[in-house]
């Protein structure tokens, strides 16, 4: 990517993005939280947003793995519940992969050590309902399609939030096996889990400001290939 500067700028519109995102979904996900949880989601991510957002004046001057670290800490300190350490946390120890600016090989370090740093936080594999079951197939995505399919990372972006997309809707039938939604049991079953949609929100905004920046580098036609068939019958 380009210069810090712009990286700088890149990451100061992407939390204004992201916060403007949460703000608009805040009720929505309290609504998810409110049917398998405690109806705090929406707040706690909203509160941290707005926090961090309030915080890119500070972004001047600071390096970008500094930045994105003052991000975590951030989060940690406003979201609380179970979302603050696991998104927080795991923001600020995957910083020191952008140590020396974010580029695709950097960004694909980034994504590989929240998702473990995920993991290792919560203790939820893939199928106990929670964030992991979005950002999962969003992180390995991304990896495949920069490291072995080399294509842009924009592209790869795009891929990657299709992957996450199809990770929530996955979240649906499944019975909660971590988290509060686990106290449900079988009550569980049916609804959409709050962290793992607000992870594809994040990461939506993220691909949308990707997009302002890395203009004309997505390999489009891998994008629409990489897209399910909306309607089976009229793709025949
Ligand atoms: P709390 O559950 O403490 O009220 P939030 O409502 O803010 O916190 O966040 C709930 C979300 O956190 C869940 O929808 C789920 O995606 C995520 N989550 C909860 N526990 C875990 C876990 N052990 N591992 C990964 N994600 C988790
Ligand atoms: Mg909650």
């Amino acid at each position: 990517m380009a210069d810090e500067s712009v990286q700088r700028e890149a990451l100061v519109a992407a939390v204004e993005n992201v916060a403007a995102r949460i703000e608009s979904e805040k009720s929505h996900l309290t609504d998810l939280d409110s049917a398998i949880g405690d109806a705090d989601h929406g707040n706690n991510m909203h509160r941290g947003f707005q926090a961090v957002a309030e915080k890119t004046d500070e972004f001047e001057g600071m390096d970008v793995d500094e930045i994105v670290k003052t991000i975590g800490t951030t989060i940690i300190g406003n979201v609380g519940g179970a979302a603050g350490p696991l998104y927080g946390g795991s923001i600020m120890t995957a910083s020191q992969e952008l140590e020396g600016g974010i580029t695709a090989e950097t960004s694909v370090a980034f994504a590989e050590a929240y998702l473990e740093k995920v993991k290792d936080r919560g203790d939820a594999p893939v199928g106990a309902k929670t964030m992991v079951d979005a950002l999962t197939p969003a992180v390995h995505t991304y990896k495949k399609s920069v490291e072995h399919d080399d294509l842009p990372p924009l592209t790869a972006l795009a891929k990657a939030v299709d992957a996450a997309e199809r990770g929530v809707n996955f979240t649906v039938p499944l019975r909660a096996s971590k988290g509060r939604a686990s106290f449900l049991g079988w009550r569980s079953v049916g609804h959409q889990d709050p962290g793992a949609t607000s992870t594809l929100f994040i990461l939506e905004e993220i691909l949308d400001t990707a997009g302002e920046y890395l203009e004309g580098e997505t390999d489009v036609e891998a994008v629409a290939e990489s897209a399910p068939d909306e309607d089976p019958e009229e793709a025949q």
